[in-house]
């Protein structure tokens, strides 16, 4: 079977009518931030982009608020979903224990990614 690319959007695309029926006030939370999230590190992006790229003077009061603004978003979500930085934080840390034996990088070490079962 063969299908042009526009048309398998259209039949695989969930209907945004679906999606309204079915989403709640909570739901509808978790997405505001998580679109907050991604809206907010592409513009840290760019600020970081200009000094990269086009040679600019890092504009560090503009950083500082993307990173504000995406502390924002991440508390949000955080408090949406019921988990709190602190427990994030030690994931990660517990994350990374595993992965950098003796918290001690290696690109080895970073491409073998102990912490994650073998496939992922
Ligand atoms: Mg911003």
């Amino acid at each position: 079977m063969t299908i042009n690319h526009a048309d398998m959007v259209n039949a695989l695309a969930k209907p945004g009518e679906q999606i309204a029926e079915e989403i709640n006030a909570d739901d509808a939370h978790l997405m505001h931030m998580a679109i907050g999230i991604s809206g907010e590190a592409g513009e840290l992006l760019d600020a970081i982009k200009k000094r990269v790229i086009y040679r600019k003077d890092l504009d560090m009061v503009n950083v500082i608020e993307e990173l504000g603004d995406l502390e924002f978003y991440m508390e949000g979500l955080r408090q949406g979903l019921g988990i709190t930085r602190e427990q994030c934080l030690q994931a990660n840390i517990d994350k990374l224990g595993t992965r950098y034996k003796n918290f001690e990088y290696s690109n080895e070490k970073a491409q073998a990614r102990a912490d994650k079962p073998e496939g992922q």
